[in-house]
Order: C-alpha cells, then structure tokens, then sequence
C-alpha cells in the first residue's frame, strides 16, 4: 500500500515537474510553408500557446496557394469569373499589398502568382523559362487588374489565369496578430520567429535591448554578418540565399523582379527591414530588394507617412557590406 503510494506520489511530481516546464517552453510548428517558433519566456501557457497557433493555423487556411480550398485558391480559381467574398484577414492584408504595390510602381506584386508558379522555385519543376513560357505568363501579372471591395468584402481578379500570391507579406502580416494576442493576454515578453520573419516583444527583464542578428548571406549557417540592438520591433530580411536554384553555374533566387520577369538583381545580397509593423517589413524587406538602395531610400518617407510607421533598412551588398541606417549611400 505505501509502495503504490509512493508510485503515485512520484508519478504527481514528474507530471507536474514537466507540466510547469511545458508552461515556460518555446513552441514551434510547421505553418506558412516554414517553421514558426513563438517564445513567450515565463507567461507562456498551453492556452496562450494553443491560441497563437490556433490563429496562425487560421491564417495559413485563408492565405495559402497550396491548400484547394483556401480563401486564395478561390479567389484564383474564380479568376476572370467573378469576385469572391473573403474575410477580413484578406480585406487587410490585400489592402496593404495593393497600396505597397502603388508606391513601388509594382515592385511589390501580389498578382505575381502566375510567374512564382513559373518559375517554381522550391518546387521540383523549378527552371529558367523560355521566352515562350515568359510572354504566356506577362500579361496576367498587372497589380491593377486586382479589384478589391472592401465595403462589400469581396476581390476580383479581371483576367482568367490571374493568381494571387501573399508570400511576400503574410507572415509579416501573421506576427502582428500574433502581438496582438500577448497584449490580450498581458504577455509581458515574447520572441516571434516565423521563418526568419522576427518580432522581438516587450522587454527583457534586466532592461537590456534585445539582440536580433543579420545572417550573413555568403554563409547563412555562420556568425551574423551583424547584431542589432533594439527595442520592441520587427525584424524581416528578404536575401538570395533564402530560397533559390542553380542552373548552368547561376543562381536563381525567389525575389522576382516584375518589371524584368526575373530575380532581381540590383547588386544586393540582402535587405533586411525594421519596424513596428511586422507587415510593413515584410512588403517592404521584398520591395526594397527588387528597388534597390537609392530607390528606397527615396521612398522612405513618403512609406512612412502611408503606413503611419517608422522604417529603417540595412541591406548587404554583393561584396558583403552592411549598408546600415546611418550611412545609407556609401561611396561607389
Ligand atoms: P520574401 O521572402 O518576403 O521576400 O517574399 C518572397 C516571396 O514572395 C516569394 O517566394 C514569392 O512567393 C513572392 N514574391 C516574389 N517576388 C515578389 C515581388 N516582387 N512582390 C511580391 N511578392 C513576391
Ligand atoms: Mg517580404
């Protein structure tokens, strides 16, 4: 009898000493096509955990090119048809898409589907296209043939054959949400990764600024090519050695350039975004890539007055220099 006391007493203890450790564990999941990791230090509980993931499980479904019966696959298999009602996730998201697609002049594109489909980087088909393959694909690609009614939550796309893809701003656009919920749940330190999307939360206790490194983009694996110092923010880079190809010795990264049909190329390796809006780093971390640098910074302002934001950009140049905030225009 004491012996099965003893049992049950030592089984109480290792439960409950793993239950309070699965309290103050980090979570990570495979969602968005990436692997999403959210650390909420000593507030993070199973329910708080569950509801962040539950939300970014709610976003994938909506936002997803893969999955047939999301929110996007409807809208591009109802392309040249008719507008399809959507929530006011996509309301959001494609609002701030199509206004970040204005201000670029089409750097930043969500209606690129066709071409990312094309050029089917991360896929097994990925190849360089003919020039066959490119002139079936141009004509479908215009941002302004994407008609979005936000009073009537519907979006439109006016040719068959159109295909939206969030892929340069949803998981921006996920982080924030998730930074609402800590506020909701009164999380008083968070660190957000979601495939390299960053959002550092809060403040450490001993008042130190949190640390956020750059990876190198010559050798991703090693030391950071740089480590920022900051307060609560986002931190999202777009670079070549994310997602890419080679073919006949050349490299063929995932930022297509819409203007040329191909990556770009604008002698950066990197471009890495910081702000308060997760959202807006991520549009503009793809953005100030296909830009490039003087065009960015010519756009900085006229970017933060839009979406009510400070940025700063720190891009890595093709000789592996950090061209940060404070010296934006280096010397040729
Ligand atoms: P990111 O890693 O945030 O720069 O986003 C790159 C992803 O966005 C690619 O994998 C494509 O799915 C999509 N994409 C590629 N080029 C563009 C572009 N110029 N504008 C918007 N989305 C793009
Ligand atoms: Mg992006």
């Amino acid at each position: 009898m004491k012996k099965n006391f003893c049992f049950v007493l030592f089984c109480f203890l290792v439960l409950s000493f793993f239950s309070c450790r699965r309290k103050a564990s980090v979570h990570s999941e495979l969602l968005m096509d990436t692997v999403c990791t959210v650390n909420l230090f000593d507030d993070g509980t199973d329910e708080i955990y569950s509801r962040i993931f539950r939300r970014l499980q709610e976003i994938e479904n909506e936002f997803s090119v893969t999955k047939k019966d999301s929110v996007v696959s409807k809208i591009n298999s109802a392309a040249g048809k008719n507008p399809v009602p959507v929530p006011p996730d996509v309301v959001r998201v494609t609002d701030f898409a199509l206004r970040a697609a204005s201000l670029t002049d089409g750097s930043f594109n969500i209606a690129l589907g066709p071409l990312v489909d094309l050029w089917g980087i991360n896929t097994g088909r990925a190849h360089v296209p003919d020039g066959a393959e490119l002139d079936g694909v141009k004509d479908l690609i215009d941002w302004r043939d994407v008609v979005l009614d936000g009073e009537n939550g519907t979006v439109f796309l006016k040719k068959s054959g159109m295909k939206l893809n969030y892929g340069g701003i949803v998981k921006g656009f996920a982080a924030d949400e998730i930074v609402k919920i800590l506020k909701e749940c009164d999380v008083k330190k968070a660190v957000i990764d979601l495939g390299g999307n960053i959002y550092v939360y809060g403040s450490k206790d001993n008042g130190e600024p949190w640390k956020v490194g750059l990876k190198n983009p010559m050798n991703p694996a090693s030391e950071p090519i740089e480590v920022l110092s900051m307060g609560e923010g986002s931190v999202v880079t777009s670079g070549v050695y994310e997602r890419f190809f080679e073919q006949g010795g050349r490299r063929y990264h995932h930022i297509l350039d819409p203007k040329t049909l191909f990556p770009a190329e604008n002698n950066l390796l990197s471009s890495t975004v910081v702000s308060s809006s997760s959202m807006v780093c991520d549009l503009l971390s793809t953005a100030t890539f296909v830009m490039g640098i003087t065009a960015s910074y010519a756009l900085k302002p006229v970017i933060e007055d839009e979406f009510g934001c400070e940025v700063w950009f720190y891009f890595v140049d093709e000789s592996c220099n950090v061209i940060s905030p404070e010296f934006p225009l280096l010397p040729e």
